[in-house]
Order: C-alpha cells, then sequence, then structure tokens
C-alpha cells in the first residue's frame, strides 16, 4: 500500500456540513463513494430480491480517505444459499463463517452474510458464528470503528460508531470495550499497530492500555495469522511502527529476539543508535518490498551474540551476519514464511557485512555467488539502506565506497558481462560435439571456463573456449 494524501471525498463532503444540526444523520446520507460496476450490480441485484447488501469494512474506510480500496467485500441480509442462487459463478470461500466469492468474469468480490462472530477459539477462529438479520450486530463483530462502516448507493453511509470521526482524527479506536474484543480475538491488538502504521494514525490510550495488560495472550494466536499482519505492517509505508509493537509489549511475545536489538547499545562510531533503532531506520530506507525488509529487519540481529566491548570501551559486533541469518531462519520458520522468501531474506541478511572490492572481477564474482543479478541489486540497496541509518559521520565515506560500486556495477550490466553459468558462450553440447564424453569432468570443465570468462569476459567466445577446453 502507498502513502496517500488522506484528503478523499471525505474532506470534499465536510465543510457544507459541519456544525450543522443533526450533523451525524445529513453527513451520512450525503457522502456519495464511488463503487465499481461489477461490486454496483451485485448491490443492486441483491436489493431487488429484498435483501439488504452493503459493501463494507476496508473498502468503505480506504474509499473515504481518497486511498484505492485492495477489494471490495459485501455484507448482506441473504443467507449463503441465497447468495448462491442469484448469482451464476460463485465458489464457497468460507462458507461456514457465511462467506460465498461471487465471480465476474476475472474479478471476484466476497459476499458475507450477516453475521456475529462467537469468542474466537484459542485465539484462532470464531468457535461459531450466527447469522443475523440487523447490520447492526454485522457491524459491532468488527474490530475497529474505521472498519466497521457500510456505504450502498441508495442508503447512503451507514456509520453506527463514529468511525468517520475517527478517520478525521486519525484514530484507532475499537468498536466497544478493548479489552473484551481483545479477549475475543488476541491478533487484533496486532492489526490495531498494522492499521496505525499504514495509515499514520495514533491508536487511542484505551486501546495501547489494553494491549500492554493484554499482549500475551497472543500467544495464542496461529503464526500464519500473525504472519499476515506483520507482513502488512512491515511494507507499510511505516515500518518503523514496529516500534510501536515493541512498546506495547507485542514484539516480546511475537518476535522476542527483536526485544533484544531494541536494547542492545552499540558504543561505536559508526552508530549513533542501539541496534534496535538502527533498524527500524534501515527498515525506512529501503523500498517496500516483503524481502527487503525483512532482510533489514533481521540483518542485525545476531548482534547480542557477537557482542564485545574492546579496552578502549568501545563495542563490537565482529562476525554478527551469520549469527543474524541463523535467527533470521528460525523466526520465519516459526512464522511460517514460504521457503522462496525464507532463502531470499537469509542469503541477503548473511552477506550484508561484506563488501566487494572496488574492481570489475570481484564485484561479478559476489553477483555470481550471490545468486544472480537481481540478487546483487537487492544486496546493493540492502547495504545503502544500512549505511544511511548509520552515524552521520561515516555515512559520506561509506556512501563514496557504495556509489563506486554502484558505478563498476552498471558498468558490468552495459556491457553484459557474463555473470552466470548460462551466459558461458560455450555449452556442454558443444563439448559433445566436439568429442567429449559426458560426465563429471565435463562439468568441470565448463566451471573452470566460466570462472576464466568471469575474469576475463572478453575471452567469452566460442571459438578460444572450446581451444582452452582442448589443453584441460
Ligand atoms: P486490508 O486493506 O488490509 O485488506 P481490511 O480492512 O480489508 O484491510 P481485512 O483483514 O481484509 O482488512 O478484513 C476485512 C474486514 O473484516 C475489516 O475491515 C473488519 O471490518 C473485519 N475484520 C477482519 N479481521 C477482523 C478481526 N480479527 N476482528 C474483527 N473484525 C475483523
Ligand atoms: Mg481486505
Amino acid at each position: 500500500m502507498e502513502d496517500s494524501e488522506d484528503s478523499g471525498i471525505l474532506e470534499r463532503n465536510w465543510e457544507a456540513l459541519e456544525g450543522s444540526e443533526d450533523h451525524h444523520r445529513k453527513r451520512d446520507s450525503m457522502i456519495w463513494i464511488e463503487i465499481p460496476p461489477k461490486a454496483a450490480r451485485i448491490l443492486t441485484i441483491l436489493q431487488e430480491n429484498g435483501f439488504e447488501a452493503y459493501v463494507v469494512g476496508g473498502c468503505v474506510r480506504d474509499s473515504l480517505l481518497g486511498r484505492k480500496p485492495q477489494d471490495w467485500d459485501i455484507t448482506t441480509s441473504a443467507s449463503p444459499e441465497q447468495v448462491k442462487q442469484l448469482f451464476g459463478r460463485t465458489i464457497d470461500t468460507g462458507i461456514q463463517h457465511g462467506t460465498v466469492t461471487v465471480m465476474d468474469e476475472k474479478d471476484g468480490f466476497e459476499v458475507t452474510t450477516y453475521r456475529v462472530d462467537g469468542v474466537y477459539e484459542d485465539g484462532r477462529h470464531p468457535k461459531q458464528v450466527t447469522f443475523t438479520a440487523s447490520l447492526r450486530e454485522d457491524l459491532m463483530r468488527r474490530d475497529f470503528t474505521i472498519n466497521a462502516m457500510a456505504y450502498s448507493p441508495s442508503d447512503g453511509l451507514v456509520d453506527l460508531f463514529n468511525g468517520v470521526d475517527d478517520l478525521r482524527t486519525a484514530q484507532i479506536r475499537c468498536v466497544g470495550d478493548p479489552k473484551e474484543r481483545f479477549g475475543e480475538d488476541a491478533l487484533r491488538m496486532l492489526r490495531a499497530v498494522r492499521f496505525a502504521a499504514q495509515l499514520g494514525f495514533s491508536v487511542t490510550e484505551d486501546v495501547l492500555a489494553a494491549i500492554r495488560e493484554l499482549s500475551g495472550t497472543l500467544r495464542k494466536v496461529s503464526a500464519e495469522r500473525i504472519q499476515a499482519e506483520l507482513i502488512k505492517l512491515l511494507v507499510s509505508p511505516r515500518p518503523d511502527w514496529l516500534r510501536l509493537a515493541y512498546e506495547c509489549g507485542i514484539t516480546s511475545v511475537v518476535m522476542p529476539e527483536f526485544d533484544r536489538i531494541m536494547e542492545q547499545r552499540q558504543n561505536n562510531p559508526h552508530h549513533a543508535y542501539t541496534a534496535g533503532e538502527h533498524t527500524l531506520v534501515a527498515m525506512k530506507n529501503i523500498p517496500a518490498d516483503r524481502v527487503l525488509r525483512l532482510t533489514m529487519l533481521f540483518h542485525d540481529m545476531g548482534k547480542p551474540q557477537v557482542f564485545e566491548t574492546d579496552e578502549k570501551g568501545i563495542d563490537h559486533f565482529h562476525g554478527h551476519a551469520a549469527y543474524s541469518e541463523v535467527i533470521a531462519r528460525q523466526i520465519m520458520r516459526r512464522l511460517k514464511l514460504d521457503n522462496e522468501t525464507l532463502h531470499a531474506v537469509c542469503t541477503l541478511v548473511g552477506n550484508h557485512s561484506r563488501y566487494p572490492k572496488l574492481n570489475a572481477f570481484d564485484v561479478r564474482k559476489t553477483a555470481y555467488e550471490l545468486g544472480g543479478p537481481e540478487v546483487f541489486e537487492r544486496f546493493l540497496l540492502v547495504k545503502r539502506a544500512d549505511v544511511l541509518a548509520q552515524h552521520p559521520d561515516v555515512i559520506a565515506q561509506k556512501m563514496d565506497y557504495l556509489k563506486a560500486l554502484e558505478h563498476i556495477w552498471r558498468d558490468i550490466k552495459l556491457h553484459q558481462d557474463p555473470l552466470s553459468m548460462k551466459d558461458l558462450a560455450l555449452s556442454g553440447d558443444d563439448l559433445i560435439a566436439d568429442g567429449r564424453k559426458p560426465g563429471p569432468a565435463m562439468g568441470e570443465i565448463l566451471q573452470a571456463l566460466f570462472m576464466e570468462v568471469l575474469e576475463f569476459p572478453e575471452r567469452n567466445k566460442k571459438e578460444y573456449l572450446l581451444s582452452r577446453s582442448r589443453e584441460m
């Protein structure tokens, strides 16, 4: 999600209504949201068949903020069976929770029957859900006021918990009593911080107090659900708001390793902050990509393990990258991240303190060893983000190095120098055609030739390589 100027339809609709009598009702009936035609069609079909239907939740919130909604969820008084009868193509997405996905060409819309959630079993899933005829009850089960608004073109905005006021004053507030709501589902505590980070909102004091008291109960929530919220926080415009999760006791439960670096001092000329504060700044310094943000989050987590203070009182962290990689792997396994992400992040974390020499051969060799040009480019971003989060006194000098490195890399790409075995101008088939027997020796020859062209790219010519291979 990108950062947005929070000046949506809300502001445009606002001025004429401010201070008027019956302020809320008038305002709500005048607020207008542009709904995609396909979602509007679903609302119309449901309403023409005698059911209530609204778009609800995130899409209403984001529209009012002038942000582009990710998806348009619909809430209705129709039962799942009735929804299925009315629409041609549907998928039983979560039929036991009342959700049916209505397909319109390639687009899917989740249509959920008004429901009341029971207590979430072990903080995971609602034990049972009960369908209800009341929109009010459906809105009451939702977590935050800004997420508990519904809208339809015929009825306008339905805002029973002053969500609009909280949007205007930029606040995350629970629907009802925070302690009760977190008691039903502990994940909501992490969601509060995630929405705050995405939107740049503050979390109300009663919500914060409840989180401080109940953060321990996040232990009951499944790794998958925690992972999803954590990643949304990390790729938000404010990844450094993870600090808020730390301050109110959330990270001590979901990622105690982070608390360790928040407490790790770095009395050393390269650093101006604790390892944790450095990490938060480094996350802000890198594009909002999950691999990159996770890399910055983990890159210094090994520091407490190798922490040493010399006789002059200077702190050192020799070899911390390898330890950080081990911790990163543990955390990502625990949070059940996919293997591809895990592997990509571990490579970057484990190599982040590597300094390629400022010559083309060493840079090509590093790119090859890291796993190719895409990884190397991410590596450059990681180094840049890391340097820019260090002590102001060392940034200039380290940036000179980085710029020189980036310059060499641009030349390498410009010349299309060979960087992997597949770029070699000679293949196994060429060797066979030249009379070699397939086998391990052949692989070794190709490898040796590749190492040669990595150093001397101008030698990457078939005839030359063939003649070299004959000498081997
Ligand atoms: P996003 O844009 O990130 O998808 P969203 O508001 O759509 O934000 P979802 O997690 O997709 O968030 O949930 C959709 C809606 O369902 C929310 O707006 C909220 O009304 C409700 N909701 C989701 N999860 C919970 C929960 N754990 N407790 C209460 N209500 C929830
Ligand atoms: Mg959503």
